[in-house]
């Protein structure tokens, strides 16, 4: 999917931080809650952090992005059903 404009003027809200391990034999979703949650996969390939501050991601192999926004219309883009 494309990822909308997250710049601070532009009106799109992060709703949720998420993204899926894409690993052979892994496949764990994980969701950084607030600033300091930083979330890790079951394989350790994946981390997420930043909360609804800012989408930060270490990785170590595929993975995919499930976050949700919310767009200046009021529309939501994204997340985990996808
Ligand atoms: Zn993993």
């Amino acid at each position: 999917m494309e990822y909308p404009d997250e710049t601070p003027d532009s009106g799109v809200v992060l709703l949720r931080n998420i993204a899926r391990c894409d690993k052979e034999g892994c496949g764990d979703v994980i969701e950084s809650t607030t600033t300091h949650d930083f979330a890790t996969c079951g394989c350790g390939s994946l981390s997420v952090d930043g909360g609804l501050s800012y989408r930060r991601r270490a990785f170590n192999g595929p993975w995919t992005e499930l976050s949700e926004w919310k767009m200046p219309d009021g529309s939501t883009v994204g997340g985990p059903d996808e």
